[in-house]
């Protein structure tokens, strides 16, 4: 493994089906034993890409460049890749022995070699001695350890996941997220994980590529993609933000629903109309006696008790009665309740600005 040596490059990715355009235009390059997970809404094209690298569904037009060779063109079964899909997708008439072994008999490998590796195998995702049990007497996780264990008997050069985890219950999927990402770092296999469970990225992936309506909207590490988002898309996607249409005043002021408040803005960006995000973690109840920059009397419209913390629903009114409502986190506070006009702070370094024609 080489994390400095590029293992898969894709090149203005198109993909279309009829007149409808899955994938316009993509390009990324993805380095050796890097695990990568494309996230996005529902229908944006991370399950179309991840099937045009494996060669399942061949992209319209652009390139596919594995491991130095252009793979473009190839059909799967020449493609170097272990898949495993959401539904498990194990042969069900035969036995877990089988279920695995099955990419090594295709090889042609000695009967003892297999039976060692299957062994191997499922000692290593933590099955070990299951070899004669059938698909329906295993769980759902039992069934994708045994799915990986298949995807990864070959010891192919990519692994590909198409949302391994989301079929399984809450508690399985976290501590088969875990072992997953525990597996791919022993191992050092490039990996691309599918997902739309953000969580799920922002735990396991060493760089998320965000993806909207068949293009990349940022690719980052999950700290660069939550605290430096790109665009209004990725600010709004990615956890909880709150987004409010203002005007730009200057370089260092906006007006929203007509409350003026102090910002870091872009000269160019001065005079337009923008999207402020600002986390609700990142707003704070401020004492009686602090004065700061950008504290207001807000009146509280609403608490959702989360456990640890609630989450706020406040909302401040000018004399002309615009309205600014937004959401902030509180950890247990005991004297805020609805209706009571409380003073908070929007402190200017949280205060992201975007251009205001980004579709969120
Ligand atoms: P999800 O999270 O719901 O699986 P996704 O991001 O993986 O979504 P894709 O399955 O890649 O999305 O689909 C991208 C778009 O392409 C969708 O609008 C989908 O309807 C369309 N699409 C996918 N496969 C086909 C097909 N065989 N024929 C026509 N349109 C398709």
């Amino acid at each position: 493994m080489n994390k400095h040596k590029k293992y898969l490059e894709l090149s203005d990715v198109v993909k279309k089906y009829g007149e409808f355009t899955a994938l316009n235009g993509l390009s990324l390059t993805i380095f050796d034993g890097e695990f990568i997970s494309f996230l996005g809404p529902s229908g944006c094209g991370k399950t179309t890409l991840l099937r045009a690298i494996a060669g399942l569904d061949l992209q319209t037009s652009g390139l596919v460049i594995q491991n130095g060779k252009d793979v473009s063109d190839e059909p799967s079964n020449k493609r170097d890749f272990g898949i495993v899909f959401q539904s498990y997708a194990l042969f069900p008439n035969l036995t877990v022995r089988d279920n695995v072994a099955y990419g090594l008999e295709n090889r042609k490998m000695p009967k003892k070699v297999i039976a060692s590796k299957v062994e191997d195998l499922l000692e290593m995702v933590g099955l070990p001695g299951s070899e004669s049990k059938y698909p329906a007497q295993l769980s759902g996780g039992q069934q994708q350890r045994v799915a990986l264990a298949r995807a990864l008997a070959t010891s192919p050069g990519l692994l590909l996941l198409d949302e391994p985890l989301s079929a399984l219950d809450a508690q399985v999927r976290v501590y088969l997220r875990k072992e997953i990402k525990a597996l791919q770092n022993k191992l050092g296999v490039t990996t691309i994980m599918v997902t739309h469970d953000q969580e799920e990225a922002l735990t396991m992936a060493d760089r998320i590529v965000v993806m909207n309506h068949g293009v990349i909207e940022q690719v980052g590490t999950p700290e660069q993609i939550y605290q430096q988002p790109a665009n209004a898309f990725v600010a709004g996607f990615i956890g909880t933000t709150n987004l409010l249409s203002c005007q730009l005043l200057s370089t260092s002021s906006l007006s929203t629903a007509g409350v003026n408040l102090a910002c870091e803005c872009r000269v160019d960006m001065v005079g337009q109309k923008a999207l402020m995000a600002i986390r609700p973690e990142d707003i704070r109840v401020s004492n009686d006696s602090e004065a700061s920059v950008n504290s207001l009397d807000v009146t509280v419209d609403d608490i959702e008790y989360l456990g640890a913390f609630s989450r706020v629903l406040v909302s401040h009114e000018d004399g002309l009665k615009l309205k600014t409502e937004f959401s902030m986190n509180v950890m247990r506070d005991l004297s805020i309740k609805v209706g009571k006009v409380i003073t908070v702070t929007l402190p200017v370094e949280h205060i992201r600005l975007f251009p205001e024609e980004r579709s969120l």
